[in-house]
C-alpha cells in the first residue's frame, strides 16, 4: 500500500446565462450568482477560502471563452480570486461559447457545438491556444493542465494540447465519454497514464452497484467520499480526482445555497486536513506528477446499501434546498 495518495480537488469554474437568448443583459447577474453565489456567499471565494483554511490546494479549471463576448475584465476577476487565495489556474473550454464571440474565433463555425471533439485537430489547437491566451491576458500563468467542457474530448485533443505545450489532461471520465473518446481504445482509464507527451489524469470513478459513477462533491454522499478515499489508498491508486464547480455548493442555476453540500464540503476538507499524512491534496505546478501504477489496480467500488443511502439523501436535498 503506498504511504500517500495524491488527491486533486478540481474546480471547474464557468458562467452560464440560462440559455443563449439575451445574454448581454443576463450576463452581469449570471456572473455574480455563478462566481459569488446568489447572496454573495457560498460561491467560488468561499470554497477557495475553506480549502485554504485547511491547508488544501485546489486546481481551478477556468473557462475563458466567455471573455470573447464579454471582455477580459470578468475573467481577470476570476483569475485574481483563484491566485490571491493561493490556488492554481488551468484551462477549461466550453465550446458553446465559440459562436457567441464578438470577433469570430473560428469563422467557419456557425451554430452551437457542445463538445470539443466536434472540432477537427487544427480547430481544437486554435481554441486551446485562444483559451490559454485569454487566461494569460487575465493575469494567470501559462496553463499547463486542461479539462474539456462536459468531458467531451477525443484523441485529437491530446495532440492539440501537446502542440500548445499543455502536458496534463483531465478530460477522461470513464462514466461518460471516456470509453468512446478514442483515447486508450478498449481500456477504461481510472489511473494516470502517459499518452504521447501528455499525462492523462482521469476522473476517479467507482462502481456503485448500479453502474459507474465519477467522484463529484454534489453527486456522492459523505460516507461514499470517505470510503472511496481510503479504498483508493488501500488499492494502491496513484491519483484521486474529485470534481467540483465554482457553483458546486449552490442549487442548479446557482439560485440558492445547498446546505447539505456545504456540510459535506466542510467535512471533506476537515477529513483531508486531519489525514494529510495519507492524502496529499495538490496542484500541478509543484512536485513530480503522479505516474501510472506499475501493476493494474482494482477499481473503486461502493456497496449498494451506501448507494441507497445517498439516493435517499439526494431526495431529501431536492425537497429541502432545491425547492427554495
Ligand atoms: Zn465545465
Amino acid at each position: 500500500m503506498p504511504l500517500v495518495l495524491d488527491v486533486f480537488f478540481t474546480v471547474d469554474v464557468e458562467v452560464w446565462c440560462d440559455g443563449w437568448q439575451d445574454i448581454d443583459r443576463k450576463f452581469p447577474d449570471a456572473f455574480r450568482r455563478y462566481i459569488y453565489g446568489p447572496s454573495g456567499e457560498f460561491g467560488l471565494p468561499f470554497q477557495l477560502r475553506v480549502l485554504s483554511d485547511h491547508g488544501l490546494k485546489a486546481v481551478c479549471f477556468v473557462e475563458p471563452l466567455f471573455a470573447a463576448r464579454f471582455g477580459i475584465g470578468p475573467l481577470a476577476e476570476i483569475v485574481r480570486l483563484v491566485e490571491e487565495a493561493g490556488h492554481e489556474t488551468h484551462l477549461h473550454l466550453h465550446t458553446e461559447w465559440v459562436d457567441e464571440a464578438r470577433v469570430a474565433l473560428l469563422p467557419r463555425i456557425r451554430g452551437k457545438r457542445q463538445f470539443l471533439h466536434q472540432f477537427d485537430l487544427a480547430e481544437q489547437a486554435q481554441l486551446i491556444a485562444k483559451g490559454a491566451e485569454c487566461l494569460q491576458q487575465a493575469g494567470a500563468a501559462k496553463p499547463i493542465a486542461f479539462r474539456a467542457g462536459s468531458f467531451g474530448f477525443n484523441r485529437d485533443t491530446i495532440r492539440a494540447l501537446a502542440h500548445n505545450g499543455i502536458l496534463v489532461d483531465s478530460s477522461y471520465n470513464g462514466s461518460t465519454f471516456g470509453l468512446s473518446s478514442g483515447v486508450c481504445e478498449g481500456e477504461l482509464l481510472d489511473q494516470p497514464k502517459r499518452i504521447d507527451e501528455v499525462l492523462e489524469l482521469p476522473m476517479s470513478v467507482f462502481e456503485d452497484g448500479r453502474g459507474l459513477r465519477h467522484v463529484q462533491l454534489t453527486a456522492c454522499s459523505w460516507l461514499e467520499l470517505e470510503h472511496l478515499l481510503w479504498q483508493g489508498l488501500e488499492f494502491g491508486h496513484r491519483s484521486f480526482v474529485i470534481l467540483s464547480h465554482g457553483a458546486e455548493l449552490l442549487t442548479p442555476g446557482a439560485r440558492a445555497v445547498d446546505p447539505t453540500v456545504v456540510k459535506r464540503f466542510r467535512r471533506l476538507c476537515g477529513f483531508l486536513q486531519r489525514n494529510s499524512g495519507s492524502f496529499r491534496v495538490r496542484g500541478f505546478r509543484n512536485g513530480e506528477l503522479p505516474l501510472a501504477p506499475v501493476a493494474p489496480v482494482r477499481r473503486l467500488h461502493s456497496p449498494i446499501w451506501r448507494t441507497a443511502l445517498r439516493m435517499a439523501e439526494q431526495g431529501w436535498r431536492r425537497r429541502h434546498a432545491w425547492t427554495r
